[in-house]
């Protein structure tokens, strides 16, 4: 733990920076090495191992705004995700999921798991009792990811993380959508706390990187899997990504201010049936994320009105564009009947509450006036 607590935006900018000692430059200066001294070293250097300098910079400051003591950057927000369930799992082990998670993570564990002989269960809802009731003798991890994608569903992270403690499970949450700057799970008692650093981390849609935090017993477990795994970040991403978190509680803020804008012009917009956000008050499950949320996020979703064809409002926005990815400067929507969730059958997603009318909105950066007028326009020009 950081003994002295500094506020967000000055971890943001200063934890973990590396001193220019040989020209006091105002920034970390970049180490490319691949190949460090021998002998005499006990820790010896090496990029796969997590901890080459601008890998121990970057996950410095992540642990930092975790709250955690150690961090690992990794290649991609699977790497980190595979590693860390693989670092707390063997054959004949079980993991309890939680039921709406990310697309990547669901064929991670549909495609791969059984080859392995790991056993899972994905939770029936989001209850307590829905993760309880698949808890078996050898369930090892418990793994939630809140708010969800593409629903933005809220998870009780405390009693989730209670109820692993009280069975020595190790509790795990992908902490994407919310970035460390509006949640903390640690805080609430989750023993990792993971995120795709390719999206509010990086920020501008130009870096593919995954990070896990926790404590340093939990992470040095996976670190040392990771070393066999492989997975690490290059030195030249640690440093591109160390700097786009100098502006990470800044930028969160702002999408955190554009998202309630946009969510509650649209909740009372005849055109559209329904809009999920946690900030709403009308969200199911508003009061859990008041507590356990220190903002509300960038990401909704919205039900068009049955009347409209949400492709061709897709193709009507001038400024948001359609794109696979999220939490950009840019804002961008997703149809996820056609992409994430294209696999499943219209009953299965319905039964999901995933209409083929529903699109995902990753809200920008840009003045909100010309995020909701674009989204406006273009419903216009569907009726
Ligand atoms: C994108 C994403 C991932 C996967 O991260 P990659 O960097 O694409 O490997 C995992 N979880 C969530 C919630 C995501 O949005």
């Amino acid at each position: 733990m950081t003994t002295k607590k500094r506020g967000k935006h000055t971890v943001c900018i200063h934890e973990g920076q590396i001193e220019d000692k040989q020209f006091g430059g105002a920034i970390s200066p970049i180490y490319m090495a691949t190949s460090y001294p021998f002998l005499d070293v006990e820790d010896k250097r090496y990029p796969r191992y997590f901890n080459t300098p601008n890998q121990e910079a970057v996950a410095t400051k992540v642990a930092a705004l975790e709250n955690g003591e150690k961090a690992l950057p990794f290649s991609s927000g699977m790497s980190a995700i595979t590693t860390s369930l693989f670092a707390f799992l063997k054959s004949g082990d079980h993991v309890v999921f939680q039921n709406e998670i990310y697309g990547g993570t669901h064929h991670l564990i549909h495609e791969e798991f059984s080859r392995y002989g790991i056993d899972y269960s994905f939770t029936k809802g989001l209850e307590i009792s829905d993760f309880e009731n698949e808890i078996k003798d050898n369930t090892k991890v418990i793994y939630l990811e809140t708010p969800s994608n593409p629903l933005l569903s809220i998870t009780d992270i405390e009693a989730v993380a209670t109820l692993a403690k009280s069975k020595g499970i190790v509790s795990m949450i992908d902490n994407t959508f919310a970035s460390p700057i509006n949640q903390t799970p640690l805080d609430l008692g989750i023993d990792l706390s993971i995120h795709s650093a390719t999206k509010y981390l990086s920020g501008h849609s130009d870096i593919s990187a995954g990070v896990v935090a926790g404590t340093k017993e939990h992470v040095d477990m996976i670190m040392y899997k990771g070393r066999n795994f492989g997975g690490n970040l290059s030195d030249f991403m640690c440093f591109l990504l160390e700097r786009s978190i100098k502006t990470l509680a800044l930028r969160v803020e702002k999408h955190n201010l554009n998202a309630q804008y946009v969510a509650e012009a649209l909740s009372i917009n005849p055109l559209i049936k329904k809009v999920f956000y946690p900030g709403l008050t009308s969200h199911k499950n508003h009061d859990i994320a008041k507590r356990q949320m220190h903002g509300f996020g960038g990401m909704l979703s919205f039900d068009l009105d049955i009347k409209l064809d949400a492709k061709l409002f897709q193709k009507k926005l001038n400024m948001i564009k359609p794109s696979m990815s999220l939490a950009g400067v840019e804002s961008t929507v997703i149809q996820p009947s056609l992409t994430s969730h294209a696999l499943l059958s219209p009953q299965e997603r319905e039964a999901q509450g995933i209409s083929d009318n529903l699109l995902r909105l990753s809200v920008g950066l840009e003045n909100k006036e010309d995020i909701l007028a674009d989204i406006e326009q273009a419903l216009k020009k569907c009726i």
